[in-house]
């Protein structure tokens, strides 16, 4: 079967890669392994896409209609392999088909890295949270914890400090990785508590979360803290998989391109959290998206 363009990831970057690829007549298939929408599915309430206030589900559900809307097929298909990635007509190979496509658009996003503590993914929504910019603003004047001792756990804290009663960072050494700078603020911000040699062994909560039990590094001694939220900041996993020996990656994995979203292989496109950004929201992505599947246009015609 023989495409314009296969767009791999069903989550806003190839959504939107998908309406705009669909606008300008581009014969296009999306392949998504497990459902449309990606991580925003596991965002409860969005507040922070223009024009929408929903919950990640409704809005992933009508970016699906709205693709749906210019004729393209989305295929719940797990690619296993690009063939040929250097060729001009490029093979997509999933379990049950061979795809051809001039360009490809990889949208594959990024994971969070879990704790992999008991109660982590039965709270996941429920006051576990791998995003502060996203959730933050639901535990206003609430007790909240981030795990986690790099750039993204500090500049979280700082963040959630504004409109949370009380924040603590807890981070399983005394050696933190993020800069210098923003450990001196966070040490002088008066709701922010610095906990250190402290590992998160289980979460609590029935319906959502209540405490965590905390484990010392060094003493080994266990103790419980009382929270509403435990956001997850110890790192992301770019899904590169796919085409880690393919593409020119960063040295955190992820995929390098260049403002069109170019990749280092003619032809491929990244877009979204699987690209080296400096952001990952719906917005970013989706903007992603509009601007791979607008260049592919431009030369494909
Ligand atoms: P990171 O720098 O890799 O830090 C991850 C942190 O999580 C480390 O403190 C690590 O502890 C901890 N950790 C990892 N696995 C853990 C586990 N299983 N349990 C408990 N703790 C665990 O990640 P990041 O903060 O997300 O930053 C990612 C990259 O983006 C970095 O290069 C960072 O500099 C960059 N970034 C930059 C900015 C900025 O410049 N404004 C903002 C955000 C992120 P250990 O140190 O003990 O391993």
């Amino acid at each position: 079967m023989d495409f314009d363009v296969i767009i791999i990831g069903g989550g806003p970057g190839g959504l939107a890669a998908g309406i705009y690829a669909g606008r300008a007549n581009l014969k296009t298939l999306i392949l998504e392994g497990s459902g449309v929408g990606g991580q925003v599915n596991y965002t409860t309430d969005i507040d922070n896409y223009p024009g929408f206030l929903g919950t990640g589900p409704e809005l992933a559900e009508k970016m699906r209609e709205q693709v749906e809307k210019f004729g393209i097929t989305i295929s719940q298909e797990r690619v296993k392999e690009i063939a040929n990635p250097a060729q001009d007509i490029k093979i997509v190979r999933t379990r049950r088909n061979d795809y051809r496509a001039k360009a490809i658009i990889i949208s594959t996003g990024a994971n969070p890295r879990l704790l992999g503590v008991d109660g982590e993914e039965r709270l996941k929504g429920a006051g576990v949270s791998y995003c502060a910019t996203c959730d933050g603003a639901f535990f206003k004047d609430k007790t909240v914890l981030v795990a986690g001792g790099g750039n993204t756990a500090f500049e979280e804290a700082l963040y959630l400090s504004k409109f949370c009663r009380k924040v603590y960072l807890v981070h399983r050494s005394e050696k933190f990785r993020a800069a210098g700078s923003l450990v001196d603020r966070v040490k002088a911000n008066p709701k922010i508590t610095i906990r250190t040699n402290e590992q998160i062994e289980k979460i609590q909560g029935e319906n959502a979360v209540k405490s965590v039990v905390l484990k010392h590094t060094l003493s080994s001694r266990i103790g419980v803290l009382e929270t509403d939220a435990v956001f997850v900041a110890i790192g992301r996993v770019p899904e590169n998989a796919l085409v880690k020996d393919i593409l020119k990656l960063d040295d955190s994995g992820y995929i390098v391109t260049d403002e069109n979203m170019r990749t280092s292989v003619k032809g491929i496109y990244a877009v979204g959290d699987v690209r080296n950004t400096p952001l990952r929201q719906v917005v970013t992505a989706a903007s992603d998206g509009a601007v791979a599947a607008s260049d592919i246009a431009a030369h494909i015609s």
